[in-house]
């Protein structure tokens, strides 16, 4: 996901007297990072200044930076380069700024560089190249915060950091060990949000399954009563609120099967995002991937018979340094099986300093690539199958869009962003963040097409 101040497309604004100070934000990276951007801004803005659209309406640019993969980070260097020519007073946050040498090698006018989640000293950077200016007129923030996603959808970071150790990542030693908030400040945010008129909540962090590990699973209170830092709890109660909640980076331990009932139940949506990254036991265990030794297609199979709706999205690496031809039809067999509902994949990409990097039998490029498009190819296969079954039914949709052509929405399986639409083409009687009933009347590989 990326969102960024479009560049200089309002470079014929003209210079108005104003009182407030104004910040331009490009922000990249995941949803994580995005929430970062979300709270950065939220706390300049309560300090009174003025959000700019464009780089040239702004006294400073902040660039909130990936630093995930090698191909994220050129990006973020290259953004960083484009707000200096745009802008020329630029301050780097986010996950990148943890390699300040090599931002400033490339960049020596930055202003100033900050790592991930360090909200105070990027506004403290802030403070000094533009000093606050308190008005009571600017100083308004709605009270759900100020956020990057449209007016009906927001991502619910519900902690930060990670536990797990895998090999090909470096965002333990980016964002520290998991690290989660309390239960009622989570629930507070979620009802601001769901208040705010937020329809859908989607759940984010690095571990979502392993929600409270780190505070002893310790209760707060919240509407009155204890409610325990632990993941089935926290989806209780979310479940609650009037809005859908979509469930992001979970992985397969054993209680996880707690949630699948409140999915049978639409109390939560019947949605788990778990990144796999592979099947074959060799490759995982050299991944170090948490919950690696469970029996995945059982457990599978086990919720599904609690909750025959649920959609699994998931993400794979292919030709991670070992993977042998076996590990790949392994990895294939257990796709055919598995019949996910929504699947990445991405070929491996070595990561400066992840331990990954020290496993030989690196896999060539071309026999990457062939796998990637062996992947690909079965899945949509796998997806166009799934999806054709849905022709014929009734379904909840979320509008996302409505333009001239008609409207953009997802159903309960798709996140935005990241999966399939459905496209309620000529209508017009909905507006952004309709939950409505359609019938679907077509479909193909990613895509449903439907009609009231
Ligand atoms: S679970 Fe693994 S891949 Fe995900 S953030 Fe933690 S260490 Fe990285």
């Amino acid at each position: 996901m990326k969102t960024k101040s479009p560049p200089g497309e309002h470079k014929t604004e003209k210079t108005v007297h104003r009182s407030a100070p104004r910040v331009g934000f490009v922000s990249l990276g995941c949803p994580k990072a995005l929430v970062d951007s979300e709270r950065i801004l939220t706390r300049l803005r309560a300090e009174g200044y003025d959000i700019s659209p464009s780089y040239d309406g702004a006294d400073v640019v902040v660039v909130n930076t990936c630093g995930f993969l090698n191909s994220a980070k050129q990006e973020s260097l290259e953004a960083i380069g484009e707000a200096l020519t745009e802008n020329g007073r630029v301050i780097v946050t986010g996950c990148l700024g943890v390699e300040e040498d090599r931002i400033r090698r490339e960049h020596p006018d930055v202003l100033a560089v900050t790592g991930p989640h360090q909200y105070e000293d990027v506004v403290a950077a802030v403070h000094e190249v533009v000093p606050p200016q308190h008005n009571p007129f600017v100083d308004l923030v709605p009270p759900e915060g100020l956020r990057l996603t449209p007016r009906h959808y927001a991502y619910l970071k519900i902690s930060e950091g990670c536990n797990n150790r895998c090999s090909f990542c470096i965002i333990p030693s980016l964002r520290g060990d998991l690290s989660s908030r309390p239960a009622a400040d989570v629930l507070r945010e979620a009802e601001r949000l769901v208040d705010a008129g937020v329809k859908e909540l989607l759940v984010i962090s690095q571990d979502t399954s392993a929600y409270g590990v780190d505070l002893k699973y310790a209760e707060s209170t919240w509407q009155d009563r204890q409610v325990r830092a632990r993941f089935i709890d926290l989806c209780r109660e979310l479940g609650d609120l009037d809005a859908w909640v979509r469930l992001h980076y979970v992985y397969p331990y054993p209680h996880v099967d707690e949630v699948i009932p409140l999915m049978a139940e639409g109390r939560i949506l019947p949605y788990i995002d778990i990144p796999f990254q592979h099947a074959s036991p060799s490759v995982l265990k050299a991944m170090r991937r948490p919950a690696h030794q469970e029996k995945t297609l059982d457990r599978i199979a086990d919720w599904r018979r609690t909750c025959p709706e649920l959609a699994l999205r998931s993400t794979f690496i292919v030709g991670f340094p070992g993977e042998t031809d076996a590990d790949f039809e392994l990895l294939l067999d257990w796709l055919t099986e598995a019949r996910l509902s929504r699947v990445g994949c991405f070929k491996y990409e070595p990561v400066d300093g992840a331990a990954a990097n020290d496993i030989s039998d690196v896999v060539p490029d071309e026999i990457k690539d062939e796998r990637w498009h062996r992947f690909m190819a079965r899945q949509q296969d796998i997806s166009r199958e799934l999806l054709l079954k849905k022709v014929g039914q009734s379904i909840d949709v979320i509008v996302d869009e409505v333009d001239t052509e008609g409207a953009l929405c997802r159903s309960t399986w798709d996140a935005p962003e990241i999966d399939g639409s459905v496209f309620l083409n000529g209508e017009k009687d909905v507006v952004e963040g309709d939950i409505v009933k359609a019938r679907v009347v077509h479909a193909d590989e990613y895509d449903l097409w439907a009609e009231r």
